[in-house]
């Protein structure tokens, strides 16, 4: 079991390395000669795009080589995850909801403009703020271009980070920022928000009105980016992203979606003791089995996972949001030593799945929405404890090897 915990602990490297899901280990550069040809072949590209000879040259000013940090960071894929429990006490630590609150009462007048403009609840966008870089405090240190150029050249994921990387020269041909002041992580993901060059070009907001979108060090700009960019992908402002819930003991988990008020109807109650709300859709999730916390969630949990692609990530910005609102923390423990699956395990869980008929989807290696389903599909089939949970057990049962 040790063998098969370590190999699927990776599943949820997805939530701690930014929107960038785990890949093979990029090649190596081999050397200046080729990083210079890398960037003479996208010369005409940014400059097709509108970016000038005095950009390009600023944006590579002191750019010899690829930076082999995170080529490093390519091949670390596993040992870093951890479940989503885990990730949660990482995420969700009274240090953040303190300093959260701090800042929600600090910028009380630019979260009220925000939200009046957005319809995104202050508290969801402080989450994100908090999750993604502590409210600003470890907005990452990488500079970006060269994070970027080193992806690109590199051909990590393909194509996606020479695009990012065009992106971002674009950014800075806009003067949005100055080359040496564009950092982030060593996925390319900037500023206080996180955004990937491409997200900022569709999304990033100049709410202090400098003439500048500055998510690195404006305040403003961050929040309003955010929420701007929650609004764009579909958050409903009528709806909460979903509740704990406490189910009554003959609950049939075979029926899982419904409107809220069905499942009030079934038993269903919040674990805060507020009632549900009158209207709107929900879906059950149990991101722990169902011996753990119980979760009603709506379509603006998605949104969250629009931001960045995972069920812990989205749990924890959830959370956190209901935490800096004032809400105690989850009522029902997670079960002590559950085995969970790796992100090999799960890759061998959605094969098996699609061999049954069950899952359509990729074989990717992500829990998420449509494993949920097929994993459900699965249980009720065999007469199993529906929880949609893909825990080690159904793998040994579908003969699949991680
Ligand atoms: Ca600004």
């Amino acid at each position: 079991m040790r063998r098969i915990r370590a190999a699927l602990a990776a599943a949820l490297v997805i939530a701690l390395s930014g929107p960038v899901a785990p890949a093979p280990a990029a090649q190596a550069p081999a050397g200046p000669e080729t990083f210079a040809a890398f960037l003479g072949a996208l010369r005409p590209d940014a400059l097709g795009r509108g970016v000038s000879e005095a950009t390009f040259a600023a944006a590579f000013r002191g750019v010899a080589g690829p930076d082999p940090d995170v080529l490093a960071r390519t091949r670390r894929q596993g040992e870093f995850a951890r479940p989503v429990w885990d990730y949660l006490v990482g995420a969700v630590t009274p240090g953040r909801i303190a300093r959260g609150r701090a800042r929600a009462a600090a910028l009380a007048d630019t979260l009220s403009a925000v939200e009046a403009r957005t319809g995104v609840p202050r508290w969801i966008v402080l989450a994100f703020w908090g999750v993604e870089s502590d409210f600003g405090a470890s907005a990452g240190s990488v500079p970006t271009i060269r994070a970027l150029a080193t992806l690109a050249q590199a051909r990590h994921r393909g194509d996606l980070f020479r695009e990012e990387l065009l992106a971002a020269l674009a950014i800075l041909q806009r003067g949005d920022i100055a080359p040496e002041r564009m950092k982030g992580s060593w996925a390319g993901a900037m500023g206080q928000v996180q955004f990937l060059p491409s997200t900022f070009l569709g999304h990033a907001v100049d709410f202090d009105g400098d003439g500048h979108r500055d998510i690195w060090n404006s305040e403003a700009d961050s929040l309003a980016s955010i929420a701007g960019y929650l609004r764009d992908l579909g958050w409903n402002p009528g709806l909460s992203w979903g509740y704990e819930v406490a189910l009554p003991g003959d609950f049939d988990l075979t029926r899982y979606v419904g409107e809220m008020a069905e499942f009030d109807r079934r038993g269903v109650r919040r674990t805060d003791g507020k009632p549900l709300p009158p209207a709107g859709k929900a879906s059950l999730f149990l991101p722990g089995g169902a011996a753990g916390p119980a979760f009603l969630i709506t379509d603006n949990f998605e949104v969250i996972r629009a931001y960045n692609t995972s069920d812990s990530y989205a749990l924890a910005v959830g959370h956190l949001a209901d935490r800096l609102a004032g809400a105690p923390a989850l009522a029902r423990p997670w079960p002590s030593g559950a085995e969970r699956l790796d992100r090999a395990g799960l890759q061998a869980l959605q094969r098996g799945l699609a061999a049954e008929g069950l899952y359509a989807g990729d074989a990717d290696g992500r829990a998420g929405p449509k494993l949920r389903e097929a994993v459900r599909r699965y249980q009720i089939r065999e007469g199993m404890v529906a929880d949609g949970y893909a825990a080690p057990a159904l793998l040994g049962r579908l003969g699949g090897q991680p």
